[in-house]
């Protein structure tokens, strides 16, 4: 089963950028918006295998990586915050 591991990077790390961000609305539907608009903005990756999900947890945690998905964070926070879809 294929499975694109930025979306687990990105529910790993949302809630502390979350933290730092007054957002008022902290629904699922505005999270997933939130979610949805960083992942469009970061490279997928895919990944077949456990083993695969393992070798890129030991490598996730660059700190030009992590830079990169917080900023996608933050630029999809402030969309949804600017047009909330409800
Ligand atoms: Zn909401």
């Amino acid at each position: 089963m294929l499975k694109n591991y930025m979306e687990i990077v990105v529910d790993d790390i949302l809630p502390s950028v979350l933290k730092g961000e007054d957002l008022d609305c902290k629904c699922d539907k505005c999270l997933s918006d939130i979610k949805a608009i960083a992942l469009n903005n970061l490279k997928p990756m895919y990944v077949a295998t456990e083993k695969g999900i393992l070798y890129i947890k030991l490598n996730q945690f660059s700190t030009q990586f992590k830079t990169d998905v917080v900023k996608q964070i933050i630029i999809a926070i402030k969309k949804v915050k600017e047009e909330p879809r409800h």
